[in-house]
């Protein structure tokens, strides 16, 4: 199927694809809850950070919004804002869910590793997956990746100095936003 975008280019299906990624990372910081993918994770750190410090979410939504080349939370979310202030990262989701939207751009699914030595993420990764999912209009959990794994004990992460957390997205711009011109 053929399609003209705004520009006046002939698209195929294919090229309405958008491939993005996303980084972050958080230090530990004692008296702060754990906060993973929208979970509380009983942990003896939290994070420190402006917002919750949800560094699983924040590289998904840098790689949700990479990929829509609608620039990064960085932007969006200043942490020189103070409604950001200890903001629920699951807000932000949804706000970036919301902007995806109004743009025409639909989510085919998101993979993502959690990089620590502790905690172990496995046996969160099912609630956290369903917190995603609720966020972005109910995405379907097979569609979300959450994986976890260590450094071998190398860097930051290997010492226990914090968590980061890498992530990619993959993007389709929705087919209405273009006239259709042929079969
Ligand atoms: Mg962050």
């Amino acid at each position: 199927m053929l399609y003209k975008s705004a520009a006046g280019d002939d698209i195929t299906g294919m090229e309405n694809l958008r491939i993005g990624n996303g980084f972050d990372a958080h230090a530990f910081l004692e008296g702060r809850e754990l906060v993973l993918g929208g979970k509380k994770i009983p942990h003896e750190k939290g994070l420190l950070g402006h917002s919750d410090a949800d560094v699983l979410l924040h590289a998904i939504m840098d790689a949700l919004l990479s990929a829509a080349a609608l620039g990064d939370i960085g932007v969006l979310f200043p942490d020189s804002d103070a409604r950001y202030k200890n903001i629920s990262s699951i807000v932000l989701l949804g706000e970036v869910y919301s902007l995806l939207q109004k743009n025409n751009m639909r989510i085919i699914n998101i993979d993502s590793t959690v990089i620590c030595e502790s905690p172990k993420i496995a046996a969160h990764v099912y609630d956290m997956k369903q917190n995603i999912s609720m966020a972005l209009g109910g995405l379907a959990p097979e569609r979300i990746g959450i994986k976890g794994t260590t450094t071998e004990g190398l860097g930051f992460t290997g010492r226990g100095e914090g968590i980061a957390a890498m992530a990619a997205a993959l993007l389709r711009v929705d087919p209405q936003a273009y006239t259709r011109v042929g079969t």
